[in-house]
């Protein structure tokens, strides 16, 4: 059983850091095999040091590109990160970066060019104005062949639009980083553990507690080992 983290941040930023040899340190002290990271999003952020830790740990850490769709090269940088350097997904923050996820103009050349490299694209999902589950809808009808993630979701507050959206689109999936575990076991009994994948969101999280967290969202041992690493790994083709 392979035990995958789907959410991870590494880079500086005011208030929070994390290098990949922190990161590794802290998977290999709770038996985590792979970490999926990207950069902060905040300000003008790289991913560069995302390249740099992939060349340090390339079999245990996962390497997504970040972009602000407002640089107009952000189509151009996603490929440059798949193509060129190897990285496996992508990543958008919606909210940090001012957009709608919905946004025809300026995400849906980024789902274009996910669509053509076969990539995963996870996106802050704590149910704002810019990043609410209808938001996840429209996008997930849009581009049904792109693999979509809701971060977060949905915070508990949208759990139930979440679910609902999740068992209608095939391609929308749930990841649990800071989602309390009454709301993840709500999602596993309703979805069943397909729809449902384990991230946690360091380093803004106790590690080990978003870990321990999960061994209570199913009785299921099968059902566990794809939500903590399956599910992750077959959309990555791992
Ligand atoms: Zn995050």
């Amino acid at each position: 059983m392979l035990v995958i983290d789907a959410h991870n941040h590494l880079g500086i930023r005011p208030g929070a850091r994390q290098t990949g040899a922190e990161l590794v340190a802290k998977i290999d002290a709770v038996g985590v095999d792979k970490a999926v990271m990207f950069p902060f999003v905040e300000g003008n952020f790289s991913n560069e040091p995302i390249k740099e830790a992939f060349d340090q740990f390339p079999d245990r850490l996962i390497p997504f590109c970040a972009v602000n769709p407002w640089q107009p090269d952000a189509a151009d940088e996603v490929r440059r990160c798949v193509v060129d350097w190897g990285f496996k997904g992508l990543k958008l923050h919606p909210t940090i970066n001012g957009f709608h996820l919905s946004d025809p103009n300026l995400v849906d050349p980024l789902f274009r060019v996910a669509e053509e490299l076969g990539i995963p694209i996870i996106v802050h999902g704590a149910s704002d104005l810019y990043n609410s589950p209808p938001e996840f809808a429209l996008m997930a009808a849009r581009f049904p062949a792109v693999q979509l993630l809701m971060a977060h979701m949905g915070f508990f507050w949208s759990v139930d639009q979440a679910i609902s959206f999740a068992r209608q689109y095939p391609n929308l999936y749930l990841e649990t980083s800071r989602a309390p575990i009454f709301e993840i076991q709500t999602a596993v009994r309703e979805l069943g553990p397909d729809k449902v994948i384990w991230g946690t969101d360091s380093p803004f999280v106790d590690y080990e507690w978003e870990f321990k967290k999960m061994e209570r969202a199913t009785a299921d041992h099968d059902g566990y080992a794809k939500i903590v690493g399956g599910n992750i790994a077959r959309l990555l083709n791992l």
